[in-house]
């Protein structure tokens, strides 16, 4: 999976967690099990970001709107080419 897309299905996540967080205020007698859904969410978020949100010309880990990686400062968007690397980490 490349960086977009995992942008894209962080997006979706999100929505998912704000919409739970919607249902959090619309439905209180069911907040017991609406929160369960927030928890888990965030959980699906996180560990979805761990694993996927990364630097792809060093796979260091980075955040949903960095353009440029703070560890090897090059832009996160651009696709990793491999011919025209002049500096190799
Ligand atoms: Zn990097």
């Amino acid at each position: 999976m490349n960086l977009k897309k995992a942008k894209k299905v962080s997006d979706v996540l999100y929505m998912v967690l704000i919409g739970f967080v919607g249902l959090f205020f619309l439905f209180p007698q069911y907040r017991g099990w609406i929160s369960v859904g927030v928890f888990l969410s965030l959980l699906i978020q996180f560990i979805f970001s761990f694993k996927f949100m990364r630097c792809p010309h060093c796979g260091k880990n980075v955040g949903r709107y960095d353009e440029v990686c703070k560890h090897c400062g090059r832009n996160v968007d651009a696709e990793p080419k491999i011919r025209n690397q002049k500096k190799k980490v």
